[in-house]
């Protein structure tokens, strides 16, 4: 699993708030301390940030481990912004590699993350896909499959979040829709998000951690937000996000609720905990993707 950041609040320089906080981001690339799945997070990163004035926002991303970038410190020290989302990858195995896959990916004003995983990739986004075709969900397009920033499970995810940002959604609905819709196909896997328009920070906790801390009073100037994967000190002001709960920010406000149940219950937490195979009454509900087509070479 990956680790994510995202701030909200008074312009402040990158550095400060991925590198030089005792267990920032920068730190949790080899030395996580909460990280529920993988050790270190070498597998590329990536840093969003808006400007004044402009929409949208610039990603400076890179293939390889965080501390093997020279410039980043430099950078980071002189670039400010007041909102920015950031992320450090342990990639899934049978993904791509490369700067592509590492997030934050982006379209227009949003940045978006994921911190987890989608069980069977990549063959599972291809039932999924098709099931939603076929169900009352909104469609996943064609030209959102083909445009894929890379062949990684996060940027197909994206594709379903940023479809409902295109037709309309809120941040929080988007997240929130997309894991009721992967799960509603059948999907399983951990789908912990992280997603921004440079106002607003929406996040599920959904298989891994999720804190955040909330500075300042009411909408005042100085009032700013930290979402993230998990604390960057040991100050007292962190707040854990249950597992499965949608937490939507801005800097001047917080609130977190409950996701929808997850599709078949016990059956779905079976299948997606890989232990037992769920009783076949309970796992028609949601007929599981393993079950009836085969994960290998559908999309290639
Ligand atoms: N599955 C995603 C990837 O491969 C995220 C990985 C993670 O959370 N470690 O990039």
């Amino acid at each position: 699993m990956c680790r994510h950041l995202a701030y909200l609040g008074p312009p402040a320089s990158l550095r400060s708030l991925l590198i030089d906080p005792p267990h920032s981001l920068y730190r949790q690339a080899w030395a996580p301390r909460l990280q529920r799945h993988g050790t270190v997070n070498a597998d590329g990163f990536g840093v969003g940030w808006y400007a004044d004035g402009d929409p949208v926002p610039a990603r400076y991303r890179r293939a390889g481990p965080v501390w093997g970038d020279p410039s980043l410190s430099d950078i980071a020290r002189v670039t400010r912004s007041g909102a920015v989302l950031a992320a450090v990858r342990s990639a899934t195995e049978g993904t791509a590699l490369g700067e592509a896959a590492a997030a934050p990916f982006g379209a227009g004003p949003w940045l978006f993350s994921h911190n987890g995983l989608l069980d069977g990739w990549p063959g599972a986004a291809a039932v999924i896909a098709e099931r939603m075709s076929a169900g009352p969900q909104p469609r996943v397009s064609a030209a959102a499959l083909l445009s894929l920033e890379a062949m990684v499970d996060s940027a197909f995810l994206w594709a379903l979040v940023r479809e409902r940002l295109r037709a309309g959604s809120t941040l929080g609905a988007a997240l929130s829709g997309t894991i009721a819709a992967v799960e509603a196909a059948g999907g399983t896997g951990r789908f912990n998000f992280l997603l921004t328009d440079g106002h607003t920070v929406a996040a599920t906790a959904c298989g891994d951690t999720l804190w955040y801390w909330r500075r300042g009073e009411g909408a005042g100037v100085n009032g700013s937000v930290t979402v993230a994967s998990e604390p960057s000190d040991d100050e007292p002001g962190w707040t854990e996000v249950p597992d499965r709960h949608l937490l939507v920010a801005t800097a001047g406000a917080v609130s977190v609720q409950p996701l929808a149940a997850r599709p078949g219950g016990a059956a779905g937490e079976a299948a997606r905990a890989g232990r037992a195979r769920a009783p076949a009454s309970d796992s028609a509900r949601v007929p599981s993707i393993e079950s009836d087509v085969s994960t290998e070479g559908i999309v290639s």
